[in-house]
């Protein structure tokens, strides 16, 4: 078996008025992310990392934000979708690992729903996912609260 890795990064903006949806989970907050999808930026982040490893391009090649199906979609299912692609080639997840950005609030408590979540989108177990949270510590786009990143790095087994 061969190894592939790839890496993904996201961000978008915090606003009022819109959910805040990080990893298929629905966080209590203030403000929610804005994009044309539910702008799950931990999510989007995973799916980069997986099409990089699979090198099979980027998420706007696969779900537009031009594309009217993807509008306010849910983007679990644009990770489902991700890994069909996956098993397509074929190729199987043997890791991910991803870092969420954002001041504020506190992912802790939802770490655990958020890895059911996805280990349940990419049909492997919660035991090769991992999910870490930090903040911006007061500066820049994410210190100041404008916006949230993420980061991932994917590993995937390719049959030689
Ligand atoms: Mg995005």
């Amino acid at each position: 078996m061969r190894i592939a890795t790839g890496i993904g990064y996201d961000c978008h903006r915090l606003v009022t008025g819109r959910r805040l949806v990080i990893g298929g989970v629905e966080i209590e907050h203030t403000q929610g992310l804005l994009g044309h999808s539910d702008a799950d930026v931990l999510t989007h982040a995973i799916i980069d990392a997986l099409l990089g490893a699979a090198a099979l391009g980027d998420i706007g090649q696969h779900f537009p934000d031009t594309d009217e199906r993807y509008r306010d979609v849910d983007s679990l299912v644009l990770l489902r979708d991700t890994v069909a692609l996956l098993d397509e080639l074929p190729a199987t997840i043997e890791h991910v690992d991803a870092t969420v950005i954002i001041e504020a609030p506190k992912l802790g408590p939802y770490r655990k729903q958020i890895l059911e979540r996805l280990s349940a989108a990419l049909n492997v177990p919660a035991e090769r996912l991992n999910v870490k949270a930090t903040r911006g510590e007061g500066m820049g786009f994410i210190g100041h609260g404008e916006g949230a990143a993420a980061l991932a790095i994917a590993t995937l087994g390719r049959p030689e």
